[in-house]
């Protein structure tokens, strides 16, 4: 198979408001050029420097997304063109995010990534942390960031009453939230391994990397 055939297979088995973000980490300009002549335009990055560098290279309505965990210094590099912030887990992240944005009078969308894996490794805030921070005086304040979503990163197994115990929780999360905040749409969940499963339980956003370019090679 080649990606341009994955990337058509892994859309036409998606539901119309389902989004792909096309997961390109570790591949190539040329890889991701294939998906991108496929006609997909939405690609996720993990790592800032070189999200960057394949957005300065790359054709500019590409829609770069970043998905992985974020450190505060590196905001500022990203700040002029990431179009969607996934993994925020903390008031510090947004501030910085805010600030940085400012600089470019930008208002850039972010995902608060709730902690749902009962494994430990996994980054993410507590329900009641995120709750407070939706529920701050302080988030009004910060102009140039939109919360538009949360996002959670499951448990890597095959259990799949696991995995839908903690996609469960994330929706109820969202949904417990919706009513005060109207403004969450994006729920983001769901990998290669277990998407369907992720949008059986009201995913809208789902993220997938080697369903489309096969295996990485750290
Ligand atoms: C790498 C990554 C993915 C995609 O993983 P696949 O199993 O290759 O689909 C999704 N989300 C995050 C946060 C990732 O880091």
């Amino acid at each position: 198979m080649s990606i341009a055939n994955n990337i058509r297979a892994v859309r036409e088995g998606l539901p119309e408001a389902v989004t792909l973000v096309a997961v390109s980490k570790t591949k190539s300009v040329d890889e991701i050029m294939e998906a991108y002549d496929a006609g997909h335009r939405i690609f996720g990055e993990n790592k800032v420097q070189e999200m960057c560098e394949k957005w300065e290279t790359m054709p500019k309505d590409i829609e770069w997304h970043m998905i992985g965990h974020l450190q505060r210094n590196k905001v500022k590099y990203m700040a002029p063109f990431v179009s969607l912030i996934h993994a925020v887990d903390s008031m510090r992240l947004l501030r910085e995010i805010d600030k940085q944005a400012a600089k470019h009078d930008r208002v850039i969308p972010c995902l608060l990534q709730l902690k749902i894996a009962e494994e430990e490794s996994k980054f993410g805030m507590t329900e009641t942390d995120l709750t407070a921070a939706m529920n701050s005086e302080e988030i009004k304040t910060l102009h140039h960031i939109s919360i538009t979503g949360l996002m959670g990163m499951a448990t890597f197994t095959n259990d799949t009453d696991q995995l839908s115990r903690e996609f469960g929780r994330l929706k109820h999360v969202f949904e417990a939230l919706q009513p005060e905040h109207p403004g969450l749409k994006i729920l983001s969940m769901g990998m290669s391994g277990d998407y369907q499963l992720a949008i059986d339980h009201g995913s809208t956003m789902v993220r997938v990397g080697s369903a489309i370019f096969g295996a990485r090679n750290y």
